[in-house]
């Protein structure tokens, strides 16, 4: 029995103007004051421009907001770039690291992960730091240790059970309908429990290892039941109040 407590997260990517956020925020917010001591923590990214009206959305609501990304430094000439510190500003108390688009898209290296996910801390951000395998790398049998160099790479020293929280996001899953069966999630979790637990023994046993990749109410349960899932991060899935809100209610049967 552990006593992590699962964090369901939604990645809304680039999706929703203002009024799509405030809906979809608001309907989450009224959900969660309307049950008494949910089980889970919840948080959602919007786009940085649909960031304050989800924060309005979701005021005096256990609702959190998050960024999904973050440049490393503190302010400067990086024309088009969001730092924590304006993230935490603007109220967000998460922030995605390492999401895979953001590795494909933008050539994030393990390196970049690291230092984003320091200038997170910095701020006072809870950073949520995504590894994952592409198809190839799983075919050729490198799962494991791509997932490990990930990790080693992209976490920082002095991550903690409060300032760090990981998602396992196999690409090959995300936004694909394919979801990793319960052993090979339950695999690559278990492989990077034993690895926080090497390197930071205090803190492992109460760190939050979220699944991504394909979420959905039909399979989340059976999912986040097993021994080292502490919930899912979610995009696809995110965008629906109805399927989010289901997903979350599933992280209670642990
Ligand atoms: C994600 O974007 O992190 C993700 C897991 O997306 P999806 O749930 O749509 O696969």
């Amino acid at each position: 029995m552990n006593t992590r407590r699962p964090l369901i997260a939604g990645n809304w990517k680039m999706n929703g103007l203002a009024a799509d956020a405030a809906t979809l925020a608001g309907d989450l917010a009224k959900r969660l004051r309307g049950s008494h001591n949910p089980s889970f923590d919840m948080v959602v990214c919007p786009p940085y421009t649909n960031i304050s009206t989800a924060v309005e959305a979701a005021q005096g609501t256990a609702l959190a907001i998050g960024g999904q990304n973050c440049h490393d430094a503190e302010k400067g000439a990086h024309t088009g770039d969001i730092s924590a510190a304006m993230l935490a500003d603007a109220r967000c108390s998460y922030v995605i690291t390492g999401h895979s688009e953001r590795r494909t898209d933008h050539g994030e290296t393990d390196g970049m992960v690291n230092a984003k996910t320091r200038a997170a801390w910095a701020a006072g951000l809870i950073a949520i730091v995504c590894v994952g395998e592409t198809e190839t790398q799983r075919d050729a049998g490198q799962t494991l240790d791509v997932i490990g160099a990930q990790v080693a790479g992209s976490m920082p020293d002095g991550a903690t059970a409060a300032n760090t929280v990981i998602a396992y996001e196999p690409v090959w899953a995300i936004g694909t309908g394919r979801t990793a069966s319960p052993q090979e999630a339950q695999d690559v979790h278990g492989f990077i429990r034993q690895q926080l637990t090497d390197r930071f023994p205090e803190q492992a046993g109460g760190m939050r290892i979220l699944y991504g990749g394909s979420m959905k109410p039909g399979n989340a349960a059976q999912l986040m039941a097993l021994a080292d899932i502490d919930g899912g991060l979610i995009g696809g899935a995110a965008l629906i109040a109805d399927d989010f809100w289901a997903i979350a209610q599933s992280s209670g049967q642990k």
